[in-house]
């Protein structure tokens, strides 16, 4: 699984979306968690957002979650959360190292999650190859890095 420090530059999209990108989640096997508990709230609410039903194109790979003992969890889609200027990017499975692994992300992205409309989440997956879509990317541009 690719690894980021929470709020780092996200390269892991197309390149026209790298300086615009905020890592949050982005959790390696050997990664230092910041652990804690979390608003029930805010939970609840990015479980939302990582459950809506949008699904752009069809993905045929993804990552199983590197910090469960066995058998972890498989996810394929990103989220992508406008917030003040900047977008988060977190894979899918942050709900999953929230709830099986105590992961705490940072406040500023807490905050982002509680203030997003649902009507500008975004959602982005990878192509069968692997290749990186820059569709969402696209359509996110003109609120990135403002
Ligand atoms: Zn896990």
């Amino acid at each position: 699984m690719a690894y980021y420090r929470d709020l780092d530059r996200c390269t892991y999209f197309a390149p026209e979306c790298d300086d615009a990108l905020v890592a949050v989640g982005w959790l390696g096997t050997w990664a230092r968690l910041s652990s804690g508990s979390v608003d029930p709230q805010f939970f609840e609410r990015l479980e939302s957002l990582a459950n809506r039903p949008w699904r752009p194109f069809l993905y045929l790979g993804g990552q199983e979650c590197g910090l469960c003992q066995h058998r972890g969890p498989f996810f394929t889609a990103n989220l992508f959360i406008p917030y003040g200027g900047r977008t988060f990017a977190a894979p899918e499975g942050i709900t999953h190292y929230i709830s099986a692994h105590w992961y705490q992300p940072p406040d500023e992205f807490v905050l982002a999650v509680h203030r997003l409309s649902r009507d500008a989440q975004c959602r982005v997956r990878s192509s069968p190859r692997g290749e990186r879509r820059s569709t969402a990317c696209t359509s996110l541009r003109p609120t990135l890095g403002r």
